[in-house]
């Protein structure tokens, strides 16, 4: 099995369009590892893809990824379903129906309540089911689904809507908390993962010490600083993070994250990068 980054930017990618800024611009010019996508993972071997970006088709193509039997949501939110018509490109075939292949699409019951209410994103689906291109799942908090030999439990997070999972395959265990860790408390089933892959969170300030997210901003309220990152990493206490979901607006190069990781070495921390892959 192995674990791929397939984007890593988050409700704003790198380059952002219309962006000049020097993250933006330096993306640009260099390409590859300072480029980040909209935030997906996939696991190979079980072929899982959890969400899907606008531009997951793009991700895809990247990694030579040219399908996947399940597809995994953690919330509704844009930046994570708004390429949910990536199950079409993959599935359909418009002249033979025989063609068309499936993905399984696996929903938390409070993701699907979402689902319902949000951007006819149910609506999608059920469409994607008639063309016989989906089957959706609902699975209860808690309650294990097994993908290709993969035991999966979604669990609620503080954050209305969101979800952790933890995967096991034999000994190995895997926690996966891709967005909005605000106020997160894990419980007793997240702790001591092989790997931990945890959104990034927030920066005060840019590396020239001025002020990204002043007193007051409602970001402040509403999703985890890096700060709050470290803690999160240090109460699960797992043998390896990740961080993901890495916005432009941070203001840090795919260097300067290289950077703050030798300043974390002891934690074993790492910044992923589009194209990144771990062996599990
Ligand atoms: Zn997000
Ligand atoms: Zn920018």
């Amino acid at each position: 099995m192995e674990l791929v980054f397939l984007g890593t930017g988050g409700a704003e990618t790198t380059p952002k369009v219309g962006c000049l800024c020097s993250i933006c611009q330096e993306a640009r010019h260099r390409g590859g590892r300072f480029v980040r996508n909209g935030p997906s993972v996939f696991l190979s071997g079980a072929s899982v893809l959890f969400d899907t970006p606008e531009d997951v088709d793009k991700s895809l193509e990247r990694e030579g990824i040219h399908e996947a039997r399940h597809l995994v949501y953690t919330h509704w939110h844009p930046d994570h379903t708004g390429g949910i018509r990536v199950l079409e490109q993959l599935n359909m075939d418009w002249l033979d129906p025989k063609g068309r292949r499936v993905t399984h699409v696996w929903l938390p019951s409070w993701v699907r309540e979402d689902f319902r209410k949000r951007h006819g994103l149910e609506e999608n689906l059920e469409y994607f089911e008639r063309a016989g291109i989906a089957r959706i799942h609902e699975v209860g908090e808690g309650d294990p689904f097994q993908l290709d030999g993969i035991s999966v439990r979604p669990f609620r997070m503080t954050q209305p809507g969101l979800t952790a999972y933890v995967l096991e395959q034999e000994s190995r265990r895997l926690v996966f908390a891709l967005d909005d860790t605000k106020d997160w408390k894990p419980s007793i089933e997240f702790l001591e993962p092989d790997l931990l892959v945890l959104e990034t969170g927030w920066f005060e300030r840019d590396l020239k010490g001025r002020v990204i997210v002043p007193t007051g901003h409602s970001i402040r309220n509403e999703e985890a600083s890096f700060e709050e990152t470290l803690g999160i990493i240090e109460r699960i206490n797992p043998r390896k993070a990740v961080l993901t979901h890495i916005e432009q607006l941070w203001a840090r190069s795919y260097e300067d994250y290289l950077e703050l990781e030798k300043k974390h070495h002891g934690q074993e921390l790492q910044f992923a990068y589009d194209g990144l892959r771990i062996k599990l």
